[in-house]
């Protein structure tokens, strides 16, 4: 039985997560659950699943929180550092990480830093202080098991495998509800049309980051620092079907890769319960349903947002930090109609260039990197053509 604290549980990969745990109850037990806003949700996830504790990040939504739990034997704390201390609890074994962005980090470190195993989600912590979090991690023995897909992919294709005969990882995208897509047809787009995901459903930020192709910049990072890769052994390519999650190829020249429908409850249980495989009885793949499995290149030029990314992470140093929280912002914006689709690029590449560079950053730079960069997203925000500001 492993005892899950649940960081994030009302939102898509959380929710997904305790339809796992109900799946499976001689297996897991949730110790822990968080929300931030959605008090009403982590009310009824709390009645249902009866955790130890649930933390409310948004402390304004604590009294709601407590009354509504007060006659059940839940703890209920408020606030973000409430996070740092559950997930340290020695009651709690595996720490599922599924906030959305920059907010994950902190309680990231501080279950590594307690040695917990980490089945993480949330690929902005990597992404930001990837260099830092797996330093971390390796002094305290945590173990960091991938939930995003293409990265469970590789870590499944790993399993057994000597890992210094990896020469490269080809990380695979569905290329998002706009592929083929150009230009003039993007300048157009509206929120609205880029939440609407071919074969994933998924909460807003990283919806909007498929779109963008975003999402396979941010997904580059996060495989450099969970694999240990050099820059030039992550290749990117686009595959509409979304059955492949990614692949490895091997010095020998032989490549595996890892199937499936593309269904995030898959990653997420193969986190909770590695080394264990857990049966389940979900849709399998009919390859006569998808007989055609086809790869082409990323369009650069048209979705700049992996290109600046890929850059960000051969700058190295707080470039993929300030890169991410550029992001954030812009995406939140866009989410507003306050931006534009095409601009979110150009104005990543302006916060890239404003933010002074660090080359070897501890976590007061990233935070200080991660502030400054969201001022200047946030005035170049304010300049874009729609400024509803
Ligand atoms: P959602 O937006 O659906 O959920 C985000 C969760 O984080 C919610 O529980 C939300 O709480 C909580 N949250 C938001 N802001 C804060 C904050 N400031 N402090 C603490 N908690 C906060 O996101 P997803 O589930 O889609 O994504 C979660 C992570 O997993 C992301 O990093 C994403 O990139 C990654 N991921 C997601 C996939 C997917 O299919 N969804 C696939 C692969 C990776 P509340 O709702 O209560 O406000
Ligand atoms: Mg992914």
């Amino acid at each position: 039985m492993k005892r899950i604290a649940i960081l994030g549980s009302t939102g898509s990969i959380g929710t997904q997560a305790l339809e796992v745990v109900a799946a499976n109850p001689a297996l897991f037990q949730v110790e822990v659950l968080s929300a931030h806003r959605n008090s009403a949700l982590l009310i009824e996830q709390a009645r249902k699943f009866k955790p130890n504790a649930v933390v409310v990040t948004d402390e304004s939504r604590y009294k709601e929180v407590k009354d509504a739990l007060m006659m059940l034997p839940i703890k209920v704390f408020a606030g973000e550092r409430s996070l740092d201390d559950v997930v340290q609890w020695e009651s709690v074994d595996v720490v599922l990480g599924a906030i959305v962005g920059f907010a994950g980090l902190n309680s990231t470190l501080a279950a590594v830093d307690a040695g917990k195993t980490v089945a993480l989600a949330n690929k902005e912590t990597l992404v930001v202080a990837g260099e830092l979090v797996m330093r971390r991690a390796a002094a305290k023995n945590a173990a960091i098991i991938p939930v995003d897909s293409e990265h469970s992919a590789i870590f499944q294709c790993l399993v057994g495998e000597d890992t210094t005969a990896v020469e490269k990882v080809i990380l695979t995208a569905s290329g998002g509800p706009f592929l083929g897509r150009k230009p003039n047809y993007l300048v157009n787009v509206k929120a609205s049309h880029a939440l609407q995901h071919p074969n994933w459903s998924m909460g807003a930020k990283i919806s909007i980051d498929s779109a963008t192709l975003m999402n396979k910049g941010l997904e580059m990072i996060e495989a450099k620092w969970l694999f240990g890769l050099r820059d030039e052994q992550i290749d990117v390519i686009v595959h509409p079907q979304s059955i492949i999650h990614s692949m490895v190829q091997f010095t020998d020249g032989s490549v595996k890769s890892q199937m499936g429908l593309p269904d995030m409850k898959l990653p997420i249980q193969y986190a909770l319960g590695f080394p264990q495989r857990i049966a389940n009885n979900y849709k399998r793949v009919d390859f006569r349903e998808h007989s055609k499995l086809t790869f082409e290149l990323p369009d650069l030029k048209t979705f700049r947002n992996l290109a600046i990314a890929k850059e960000a992470m051969i700058r190295g140093g707080n470039a993929p930090c300030v890169l991410n929280a550029a992001n954030e912002v812009l995406v939140h914006a866009f989410l507003q109609n306050k931006v534009g689709f095409m601009e979110m690029s150009d104005m990543i590449e302006k916060t890239l260039e404003s933010v002074p560079f660090i080359a070897n950053p501890e976590m007061d730079d990233h935070r200080k990197s991660d502030a400054e960069a969201r001022e200047y997203a946030l005035e170049y925000a304010k300049k874009s053509q729609l400024s509803m500001y």
